[in-house]
């Protein structure tokens, strides 16, 4: 009599995918950054975020990591400043010693109506979330290219495709990160690096508990799946990208189905 053993792992046994593996998270104090660090720390990488001013919140995130048994550092850099973001990646570099994974996530919303909007409210956003990523990616490129192995992920939003009333300039931003990505994967394909997108719809973080009551109201009564999206819906198609060798250049909707 032949007895089979049970097809179950012991918790030591698990393989986790990102064992050996760098990931750089922008703007990974709070929301969706915090979460795409959390996941990616519990999936075996060492993780290296940054903040612009959450200096406690960002802490705390390095503290949820390594409380369950995960390596992570948080470093004051403003994505917006080019010599901040050197010194953040030259950190990584001297703490882990490779960068395999990049997240383009910081962004801000400076949301005003075209003929309302100022330069500063224009250049601020555009800075933030699109300038910031010239800076990080090319901080980041020639490891990458070295090592044969690259996965950068650049957080745009549905508001890049459809736009949005009132946000001409986070619009903007969002679908130039697009156009970024598909250009970037066709150019390092070859090299074993992936780059893609994704395009978030509303999803319940500060910068969507902010909108007003109403607001909120009318924008969940037009999603399909009438609710708010979670942080860790984002988080899950990150990792999955991360494990994805061979999807490149593509933009991924994580909206509930409000634009497809
Ligand atoms: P959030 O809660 O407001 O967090 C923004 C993060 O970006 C914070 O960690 C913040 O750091 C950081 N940041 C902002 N400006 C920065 C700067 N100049 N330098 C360095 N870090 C900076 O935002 P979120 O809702 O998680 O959004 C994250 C990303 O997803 C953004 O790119 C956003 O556009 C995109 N997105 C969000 C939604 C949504 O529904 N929430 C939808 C589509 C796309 P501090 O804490 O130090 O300020």
């Amino acid at each position: 009599m032949v007895h089979l053993q049970p097809n179950v792992l012991e918790p030591a046994e698990y393989v986790k995918p990102l064992e050996g593996k760098v990931a750089v998270v922008t703007g990974g104090s709070r929301g969706i950054g915090a979460e795409i660090a959390k996941v990616l720390a519990r999936n075996g990488a060492l993780v290296a975020i940054n903040y612009q001013s959450s200096s406690g919140k960002a802490d705390d995130i390095v503290h949820e990591i390594e409380q369950e048994g995960g390596t992570a550092f948080a470093f004051k850099a403003d994505v917006m400043v080019a010599d901040n973001v050197h010194k953040f990646i030259e950190e990584v570099l001297e703490r882990y010693g490779q960068i395999d994974i990049l997240i383009n996530n910081a962004g801000i919303t400076r949301d005003k109506t075209f003929r309302k909007m100022s330069i500063e409210e224009w250049e601020e956003v555009i800075n933030v979330n699109l300038n910031s990523v010239f800076k990080t990616t090319s901080e980041v490129i020639n490891h990458m290219l070295e090592q044969k192995y690259g996965r950068i992920i650049n957080i745009s939003s549905i508001i890049g495709q459809s736009g949005g009333f009132g946000q001409t300039n986070y619009s903007a931003s969002k679908a130039g990160l697009l156009g970024f990505t598909k250009s970037l994967a066709l150019e390092t394909a070859k090299n074993g690096i992936t780059v893609n997108a994704i395009c978030p719809g509303f999803i319940e973080t500060e910068m969507v508990l902010a909108m007003p009551e109403n607001v909120k109201e009318s924008i969940i009564a037009k999603v399909p799946m009438r609710r708010l999206g979670q942080t860790d819906e984002v988080a899950d198609t990150v990792l999955f990208l991360i494990k994805s060798s061979y999807i490149t250049g593509q933009e991924i909707n994580v909206n509930g189905g409000l634009y497809m």
